[in-house]
């Protein structure tokens, strides 16, 4: 089969594209420029999937009819593109979807356009051309679960995909611009996971696919996208060398939290998975590593620090708090029993993800 990738060339979305091409898919990839477009040409060519990837410019997500051609003769679309930084950016826009999602991107945050507003333009293109479309899987986050890293919680809980974060949304409406980055992107995730459930739910009866959303909290893990140097890096990677990596000292506070977390390998075969699995049609799926989420940075550095033999030997990684192991108390855990139940995927462990990707780093002279 033939399968559409949108932000083909982002962090998670050229592993899903890697792994879709050694499982003899072919893909189609929309890119924002023909540089990146040749990135990947490249990259897959040399892997000999030269003939099973290609690649088409999609400036402009936001733009109704976006994904009009593109969706003609694909057999399942897996929607990646959407705007992962903390700066909620320049205001402007006029768009209707319906009052309420109209109304926050009215408010001028850039980040929630190209979320909900790229996200419903590729299901009404799927909608109104793509004919031999089965199944859409869309990218979500845990961050349209839940409003917060798991350790700020201060009782205890545990979500699973029943949970919703409404207090992101609510906070960025109350605050306009004056909303944090973060608590934007977690708006941005949340609004444009439930305008896509909203879109399916109102459309199922007139459309022959069915929708699958795959919810990962932090992912880290080696990049085989276009980066060039540790600022290059996506967003979550970034954060991980920095945290993990760079040798700069951190605080106690600091170390004690950070996400939960998912090898950016597994995430993209959960979205493999998901084209072809009948038991994830309108599911939401949590695709989370071990301990329920539960971690804070400190358990990384320990990890690093423990790695025999030592992956990147130029390096001098930080010491950190280790005492923090027996201090920190996370309250809030994710339920995993969805995912196990639908995929089963044998996830990595925090030792292998700390490997591959300081080994990575290691060749790169990073
Ligand atoms: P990347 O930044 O590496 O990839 C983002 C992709 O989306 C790129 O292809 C990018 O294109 C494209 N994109 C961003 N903004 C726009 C826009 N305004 N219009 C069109 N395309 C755009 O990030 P990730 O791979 O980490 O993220 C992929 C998906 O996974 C996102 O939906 C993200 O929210 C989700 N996710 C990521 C997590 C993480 O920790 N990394 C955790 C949970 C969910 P370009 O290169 O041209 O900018």
């Amino acid at each position: 089969g033939k399968v559409l990738v949108s932000g083909a060339n982002g962090y998670i979305a050229m592993w899903t594209v890697k792994i879709l091409l050694q499982q003899g898919y072919r893909v189609r990839g929309t890119v924002r420029s023909a540089e990146k477009g040749k990135f990947m040409s490249d990259y897959f060519a040399k892997l000999g999937y030269g003939e099973a990837f290609e690649f088409v410019i999609v400036q402009d997500i936001i733009k109704d009819g976006a994904f009009d051609e593109v969706v003609k003769d694909v057999d399942a679309i897996e929607h990646m593109a959407s705007p992962v930084h903390f700066n909620p950016g320049d205001p402007q826009g006029e768009w209707y979807l319906c009052f309420y999602f109209s109304y926050l991107i009215s408010l001028g945050i850039e980040t929630l356009k190209p979320a909900i507003q790229g996200t419903v333009s590729m299901l009404k293109s799927a909608m109104k051309n793509g004919t031999k479309v089965k199944r859409i899987v869309i990218t979500s986050s845990t961050a349209a679960i839940a409003s917060l890293n798991l350790d700020l919680f201060t009782e205890p809980r545990i979500f699973s995909e029943r949970d919703w974060n409404e207090a992101s949304p609510k906070e960025v409406e109350e605050l306009g611009s004056k909303a944090s980055a973060v608590t934007v992107y977690r708006a941005s995730k949340s609004l444009a996971e439930r305008a896509a459930w909203d879109f399916y739910n109102e459309h199922k009866a007139q459309v022959q696919w069915d929708l699958t959303v795959i919810n990962p909290p932090g992912v880290f893990g080696p990049p085989i996208h276009d980066v060039t140097s540790p600022k290059s890096l996506n967003l979550s990677l970034q954060v991980w060398y920095d945290m993990v990596a760079s040798g700069s000292p951190k605080t106690k506070e600091a170390l004690s939290q950070s996400p939960a977390w998912v090898d950016v390998r597994d995430t993209a075969l959960a979205h493999v998975l998901a084209l072809n699995n009948e038991a994830a049609g309108a599911e939401r799926i949590l695709t989370v590593s071990d301990f329920e989420g539960v971690c804070y940075w400190q358990k990384w550095i320990d990890t690093v620090n423990n790695l025999k033999p030592n992956p990147h030997p130029s390096h001098k990684f930080i010491f950190g708090y280790p005492e923090i192991a027996q201090e920190k108390v996370v309250l809030a855990t994710l339920d995993k029993s969805k995912e196990e139940r639908i995929f089963g995927i044998k996830f990595k462990t925090m030792e292998e993800t700390a490997k591959d990707t300081l080994e990575d780093f290691a060749r790169r002279g990073w």
